[in-house]
């Protein structure tokens, strides 16, 4: 196994329990790579799903999913699915099964750069100009690197290679609306994952603009190339939850991530574990909530149910199976997990501060007593009607 670790981060810190058996993942597993080759996924059902996404066999189940749940959803993805049709007919799939290609020469001159933390403080500054709500910065770890990508063509394995030089990983989170993703499940809600992704494709450019510009390697990134996860424990972000999920001390877990690779000389971030893994140690809300049960009860374990799963990491892993089952059988994404969890609050507000204080103190089982009666799904016709 090889460890490429160029930051100072220990896995203890960030929560990450890797063992002997580990294995980099292989892209074709993912479950929506499946979706294309695997017969164990593949099937009329999961083929809907995705036309759903062109306005095709869109289901006409009343309300949540209806035309305009289904319209406003698919508008939501517009600006990621032109960026990520661009090269198609080169097999690139990109932000999702290739790396955004480069829109912008590395500048001829690079920046000097003397002081890597006040480049860092800088960059946080340029990422939240372009939207980022969160950024966190952390070293390159192979491990988490794809072992090879998807040539959408005709499914082969690609390489899946950065340019030379790249050292540091910016980890950027986006917000999802807290209002629609209360109406999960719902094509209503599927626009609060649409919109973030249609945000996180602008910002990542725009960034990596910026750093290229500045005569640095800068390569955007999406859910391509790395698993992005791991990278946000490490750059600090948040800890890793039962409902896979980072939880984040300023919006839980309703938000996004995004990634870029670059050279630009940046001083890294650490984990501060906070106590989210006790809080997940005494809740299955979300294990509960979860129509098919595909997430876990017990404790964090080693693999998975299928080859999905990441294996040789000791953590929570869902039934990836089970999961897109039931996202085909809706035609939209499904984050009931999200919407139930107690984390999922807005912690600019003072009482769920109060309450997140509570949460990960030792009180933490009053913390999830005063969260009873919390996490019922919104009507989305009540989003429509809202004033
Ligand atoms: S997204 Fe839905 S189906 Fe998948 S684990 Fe969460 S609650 Fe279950
Ligand atoms: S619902 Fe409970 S167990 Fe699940 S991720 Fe949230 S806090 Fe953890």
């Amino acid at each position: 196994m090889v460890k490429e670790l160029h930051s100072d981060v220990s896995d203890k810190a960030a929560g990450i329990d890797v063992t002997d058996g580990f294995e980099p993942f292989a892209q074709r597993n993912d479950i929506f790579t499946r979706a294309f080759w695997d017969p164990a996924v593949r099937c009329a059902r999961s083929d809907a799903f995705f036309a759903s996404y062109r306005m095709e066999a869109t289901p006409r189940r009343g309300d949540g999913f209806g035309q305009r749940d289904f319209a406003l959803r698919n508008a939501s993805w517009l600006i990621s699915d032109v960026m990520t049709d661009r090269f198609a007919d080169q097999g690139r799939r990109e932000g999702f099964q290739a790396p955004i290609s480069a829109d912008t020469p590395v500048a001829p001159v690079a920046l000097k750069v003397t002081d890597s933390n006040e480049m860092s403080r800088e960059i946080k500054k340029v990422a939240r100009f372009f939207k980022a709500d969160l950024c966190g910065i952390t070293g390159v770890d192979s491990r988490w690197h794809y072992s090879t990508r998807i040539d959408t063509r005709d499914l082969s394995d690609a390489p899946n290679n950065l340019p030379e030089g790249i050292t540091s990983v910016i980890v950027l989170g986006h917000e999802m609306d807290a209002d629609l993703v209360d109406t999960y499940p719902a094509a209503t809600a599927g626009a609060a994952t649409g919109r973030a992704y249609s945000q996180e494709a602008a910002t990542v450019m725009q960034l990596a603009a910026y750093i290229r510009n500045l005569g640095y390697e800068a390569v955007p990134s999406m859910n391509d190339t790395a698993l992005v996860i791991p990278y946000a424990l490490q750059a600090g972000l948040g800890e890793y939850a039962r409902n896979q999920m980072v939880i984040t001390p300023q919006f839980g877990p309703r938000l996004r991530f995004s990634k870029i690779f670059t050279s630009l000389p940046l001083a890294h971030d650490s984990p501060k574990p906070q106590g989210v893994r006790a809080f997940c140690d005494i809740c299955t809300k979300c294990a509960e909530a979860c129509p098919v049960k595909a997430l876990p009860f017990g404790p964090p374990e080693v693999g998975g149910t299928n080859i999905s799963a990441l294996k040789g990491v000791r953590k929570w892993t869902s039934d990836a199976e089970k999961c897109f089952g039931f996202w085909a059988k809706l035609a939209s994404d499904c984050a009931i997990c999200l919407r139930v969890c107690p984390f999922n609050r807005d912690f600019r507000k003072w009482h769920h501060r109060l309450w997140l204080r509570l949460a990960l103190s030792p009180l933490r089982r009053v913390a999830l007593w005063f969260d009873r009666g919390r996490g019922g799904r919104k009507k989305p016709g009540a989003w429509w009607s809202a004033p």
